[in-house]
């Protein structure tokens, strides 16, 4: 026999014992986008790799090491996406957007990114995202915004153990001098740090930062921050966030050091992060990237946004015991007692569904004890049971399973019989 083929490393099924618990997340974002204004939309998957090459960062570790990069038949490079930010501001700028009278716009999307990371719990080579994103302007409340619609979805899906953490990463005005004063900073210890942090020294030092590993940050513990050597316009503008997000009652923590792994974040960056996840525990990570558009091509056109991971929402609902909703079952099952009567049943089924009634039938030659078993077990609130007798004289036996009566139905009566015994 051949070797049977399995799903590749770091990708998962999302079986019927967890999809349900995915279509309440979805569900509930889209909900929560409707609330604040945000228009959903749904973007290729594949983009032209110079997308992210330009609006992520050459330097970054997403566009290094973890895109999934390949040639099309028309030797095209293409890539899978790793992320929505870029892809949302390319349309934005493709369809003329910002023309639009309405500024800004505000758009969401969720779908599957692709990253070739070391896979662990919480972290795979293909996930899903939710991406909000408010693009073409730059007043500070709409970060505020961005950081209340994350923490609002979060709230609606009762996950707490949360902590907000926030920073500013500056712009170009001020990131210069920044880095100039980190160089100098970091130099004498270059030896002592890992070959990553070694090699980001003059291609893009504020990376060093973000560095995992212990003794790197350890090493870098007492880096000057970003945060002090903001310009003038960084700083009120961080000011009115914080001053924002106190109004609305978000609690954050001011972390200098949150840097985030993407190049095009400017002013605000955040992550929200969940007590109860371990080491992946950013349930969501966003900011500002005023420089974005530019970058890609387009004019100057600032924005804000998040992406939040939705293994990690579900992994940390599943921990904290939160409601999921109910997974989806029919409510009604048809029995033919005769093999001969299995037809009509299909008939029965059919009119049933057309009425808008959840309802099924056993195709795999199960005893009626077996399929009232299994009916009793789905929690199944119906059953129509076709006899050979009742069937000639045009009716069926319909019984309620939760109180256990049954009653003969004329056929052609059941579906209207059935949806008034299911309101009750
Ligand atoms: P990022 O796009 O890196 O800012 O990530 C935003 C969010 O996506 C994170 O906070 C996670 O919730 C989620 N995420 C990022 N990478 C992964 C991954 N490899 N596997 C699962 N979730 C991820």
């Amino acid at each position: 026999m051949a070797e049977s083929i399995k799903a590749p490393r770091g990708v998962r099924d999302i079986l019927p014992d967890e999809s349900w618990k995915w279509a309440y997340v979805l569900t509930m974002a889209r909900k929560v986008a409707e609330d604040f204004g945000y228009q959903e939309v749904h973007l290729p998957i594949f983009e032209q790799t110079e997308l992210f090459c330009r609006g992520i960062g050459d330097t970054t570790d997403v566009v290094e090491k973890e895109m999934y990069t390949f040639e099309d038949r028309g030797n095209r490079s293409l890539t899978l996406r790793p992320e929505a930010t870029a892809s949302m501001v390319r349309a934005y700028l493709e369809h003329g957007m910002n023309k639009d009278a309405r500024q800004p716009a505000k758009l969401w999307c969720a779908g599957p990114m692709f990253r070739y990371e070391r896979p662990q719990k919480g972290r795979y080579r293909q996930f899903w995202q939710l991406d909000f994103e408010a693009i073409g302007v730059q007043d500070p409340l709409v970060d505020v915004e961005i950081i209340h619609l994350s923490l609002e979805l979060y709230r609606r899906l009762g996950m707490t153990n949360l902590e907000v953490v926030i920073n500013s990463v500056g712009c170009p005005a001020c990131r210069p001098k920044y880095r100039e004063a980190l160089q100098n900073f970091l130099e004498p210890l270059l030896p002592d740090l890992c070959e990553t942090c070694q090699g980001r020294y003059d291609r893009n030092p504020l990376r060093i930062l973000d560095c995992k590993r212990p003794e790197c940050k350890e090493k870098t513990e007492g880096a000057p921050s970003i945060f002090d050597s903001l310009c003038e316009e960084c700083r009120e503008h961080f000011d009115t966030v914080r001053q924002g997000l106190e109004t609305i009652g978000a609690r954050y923590t001011l972390d200098k050091r949150l840097v985030r792994g993407l190049d095009y974040y400017t002013k605000t960056a955040y992550e929200v992060l969940s007590g109860d996840l371990g080491a992946q525990n950013a349930v969501c990570g966003g900011g500002r990237y005023d420089h974005l558009a530019e970058a890609i091509g387009g004019p100057f056109v600032p924005g804000v946004g998040f992406a939040a991971g939705v293994e990690r929402i579900v992994l940390t609902m599943e921990q904290q015991g939160c409601s999921l909703g109910e997974p989806p079952r029919v409510d009604v099952t048809v029995i033919p007692l005769d093999p001969s009567l299995r037809v009509e049943a299909m008939g029965l089924l059919a009119s049933l569904r057309k009425a808008g009634i959840a309802a099924s039938m056993d195709y795999a030659g199960k005893t009626m004890k077996s399929q009232l078993k299994v009916a009793s077990q789905e929690g199944i609130r119906g059953v129509c049971i076709l006899g050979g007798d009742e069937a000639a004289q045009g009716v069926g036996g319909v019984k309620n399973l939760r109180t256990g009566e049954q009653e003969n139905v004329p056929l052609r009566e059941i579906p209207s019989y059935l949806a008034k015994m299911l309101r009750e």
